[in-house]
């Protein structure tokens, strides 16, 4: 080192003797240099009896990959996951290894596949059911580039929970401390990842076909290093907590009217803050499911449309806490079978042979065709019956029945033997059944996935165009009670004598401008590179914003979900096939702006109202550009470019950031939409009796609360006709109210 040196030093008097250029100034190596997070204060309480499973990749007769001056990557795998099961271990986790030793799991047996030993470390994680488990590796450039060098850390492709939250807390310290610059969060297939019943990460933090890494990791204070920023990402993985989902239904088998009801909970781990109620996500066969979350107890329900068909379903349960850890989604598969009450005749042939062949199909209350393989018994005088007086039911819910010869009879008995319901066959038509059509007010725009209670009864869920079918028709007079995502509690009535009765709902006030639009959101930005990529922090900020719009009863969707960017020329289709009112991208950029496309009328007004929130929130200027790239020029919908320079700062910093952006960008949006912005009027109705109907404008119902009074929003100022039900019949009132006036109806 001295000799060296002193020549380093020769050499610059020489050249600084003969008057030459200053030599090259030689760079930091920071490679695996040293901890750079050294003395930061953390939390490691978080890790006290975490099990924690821990797999040293390869080893054995499989080596992994080999560096060009003949290192092992199986040795070095072996070398960083022992020094983590140390740091954890005394940190008060529960850590374990897959292997201690250069040992493969297939005996050395050299017939043996790869899978066969990867399924025995699943084997081992089954046996230990940890709570994480993290698999380490070190990648190789699959061509001869010997100086690629990244950070990658993988996570089960399609499992964006707890794996992906852990994945990117990993990564976040591995850039942060290995001196590598470049490097991805991404979703993976490995067999261990696919296999993993249990939150699970694969690192590869480096590529030791790069013989500067090589050189490092050779030495035991390197591998350390490695396994201390991995250490520091579990720690902050776990410091934000674990919620966790649960899906209660009474039974395997829903069947009885009251059982068609979702039960769940979600809940935080002990000590931490609660769960986010704008992240819980109910879903019914892979729709969502619009759900009533308790925060005091962390109940979920549901009502389940009682229309759903018999067989099997299945619910899906998530939620995220406010620290942002996400549980893993839960999802229970259950089977609806209603018995049968009904068998009405589809009709019926005479064969050759003689006798009559019915085609019968039976009904559950719902009037629904029942499960398939559900049995009937008939009486044996009937005549004779396949399966000896078993009827086994079809897919459609019919079945063939023979009759002797003669006139069909009126009635033919049949029973469940099960339920012990009888039904009687008739041939009559059963009626359409009572419906219910709910339509936004302002737009007139169906509104599916509502609940619906009539009296104090749940009633059922509008479906597709708006309809709500109903078991029976309500009594006269009963109050409908309608619940949708944007829209007030509202109380309808009744008020034709048909079967057909339309209920409009009130939009929620704040909501108004929003509800029902179609809002695309386009997270772009520069995959690669980065602690928290640009592309993830565009994303981060998608997802607080479709947050927002579904709460505001908009109907958001975005470009991409996942940690791949798709080309513009697949995002940019997607705003016409889904008939996107607005489009948004969020993007990184140098500076903060917003752009728009030239000639766009709708477009500018709008980045000029995103641009004025962004500048509130920011506290400085925000210019508007215009601009003509593809997602400005092509989508057929006014659309808008955000780009801020990317945020730095640890993840929960930079998710503050996205949240504030997304609420600036969706306040500019509203604003936008609702014109000037002008302030709408309230009429507060002091003194009808309680439980008293108010119609206004023929549009919307409301009932007076059993006490107090009863405060209309108005969704614009002007007249309005008031409509109330008084003791002596119904009153009518013109309403006269300013912008931002309240007036009192005593
Ligand atoms: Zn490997």
């Amino acid at each position: 080192m001295t000799s060296v040196r002193t020549f380093a030093f020769l050499l610059t008097v020489l050249l600084l003797a003969c008057g030459g250029p200053p030599p090259p100034k030689e760079p930091i190596d920071r490679l695996y240099h040293s901890l750079a997070e050294k003395g930061v204060p953390l939390d490691r309480a978080g890790l006290a009896g975490r099990r924690i499973l821990i797999d040293p990749g390869h080893g054995g007769r499989f080596t992994g990959t080999t560096g060009r001056g003949g290192l092992q990557e199986k040795d070095v795998n072996l070398g960083v996951a022992l020094y983590l099961w140390g740091l954890l271990r005394d940190a008060g986790a529960d850590a374990h290894l897959t292997r201690t030793s250069d040992r493969d799991f297939v005996g050395g047996d050299s017939s043996a596949t790869v899978a066969q030993d990867l399924a025995a470390r699943i084997a081992i994680a089954d046996s230990i059911r940890p709570h994480f488990l993290l698999s380490i590796h070190h990648n190789a450039a699959a061509d001869t580039n010997r100086s690629r060098n990244q950070i990658e850390t993988y996570y089960p492709a399609g499992e964006e929970g707890p794996s992906l939250d852990a994945a990117r807390a990993i990564h976040e310290h591995l850039a942060r401390n290995l001196g590598i610059d470049d490097g991805r969060v991404v979703p993976g297939n490995f067999y261990l990842l696919r296999e993993s019943r249990y939150p699970a990460v694969l690192g590869e933090p480096s590529y030791l076909s790069h013989p500067p890494v090589e050189e490092k990791l050779v030495l035991g204070e390197k591998q350390k290093l490695e396994a201390e920023a991995y250490f520091l990402g579990i720690v902050e993985y776990f410091s934000r907590g674990t919620p966790t989902a649960r899906c209660d239904l009474p039974e395997e088998t829903v069947g009885a009217r009251e059982g068609l009801r979702f039960e769940g909970l979600v809940a935080d781990e002990e000590g931490f803050p609660g769960i986010d109620p704008s992240t819980i996500r109910l879903a019914l066969d892979g729709k969502e499911l619009p759900h009533l979350f308790d925060p005091a107890t962390g109940r979920v329900t549901a009502g389940l449309p009682e229309d759903l068909s018999p067989g099997e379903h299945r619910t899906a349960l998530r939620a995220r806490n406010l620290e942002g850890n996400a549980c893993r989604e839960t999802v229970t598969p259950f089977r609806v079978q209603f018995p049968p009450v009904r068998a009405e005749v589809e009709g019926f042939r005479m064969p050759p042979e003689g006798g009559t062949v019915l085609t019968i199909t039976l009904r559950d209350e719902r009037g629904l065709p029942v499960a398939d393989g559900t049995i009937m018994m008939s009486p044996p005088e009937v005549g004779a019956v396949k399966g000896k007086g078993e009827f086994h039911v079809t897919e459609k819910g019919a079945f063939l029945k023979s009759l002797p010869p003669g006139p069909l009879p009126e009635g033919i008995p049949l029973w469940n033997p099960e339920s012990s319901l009888i039904a009687s066959v008739d041939a009559s038509r059963i009626k359409e059944p009572p419906a219910l059509l709910l339509l936004l007010d302002d737009q007139g725009e169906p509104v599916e996935g509502a609940q619906v209670w009539v009296g104090q009864e749940p009633a059922g869920l509008s479906r597709r165009g708006g309809w709500v079918l109903l078991s029976s028709p309500p009594e006269p007079g009963a109050p409908i009670r309608v619940e949708a995502s944007g829209c007030g509690s509202t109380l309808a009535r009744r008020e034709e004598s048909g079967t057909v009765v339309d209920t409009l709902l009130l939009p929620r006030k704040e909501a108004l401008p929003l509800a029902g639009k179609r809002i695309l959101i386009d997270p772009a930005g520069d995959p690669g590179g980065g602690i928290f990529p640009p592309s993830s922090q565009s994303l981060t900020a998608a997802l607080y914003l479709e947050e927002m719009f579904r709460w505001a009863g908009a109907r958001p969707a975005l470009t991409r979900r996942g940690e791949i960017v798709p080309p513009e020329g697949e995002r940019i289709p997607l705003a016409g096939q889904l008939g996107a009112a607005y489009w948004i991208t969020v993007a990184a950029g140098e500076s903060t702006s917003v752009r728009h496309f030239p000639g766009s009328e709708e477009g500018a007004p709008l980045a000029r109202r995103v641009a004025e929130e962004i500048a509130e929130e920011r506290g400085s200027d925000v210019p508007v550009r215009t601009g003509t790239e593809p997602v400005l020029r092509l989508t057929p919908c006014p659309a808008i470019v955000v780009t801020i320079p990317p945020l730095e700062g640890d993840g929960r910093r930079i998710r503050a950031g996205m949240r504030a952006l997304a609420q600036a960008v969706g306040e500019g949006l509203r604003r936008h939409i609702d014109g000037d912005g002008a302030p709408r009027g309230t009429v507060v109705v002091d003194s009808l009796l309680p439980g008293a109907l108010v119609r206004v404008d023929d549009e919307v119902t409301f009932q007076m609360p059993l006490a107090g009074a009863l405060r209309i929003d108005l969704p614009r100022a002007g007249s309005h006709r008031f409509w109330m039900e008084g003791e002596k019949g119904w009153v009518e009132r013109w309403v006269d109210v300013a912008p931002g006036e309240t007036i009192h109806i005593p």
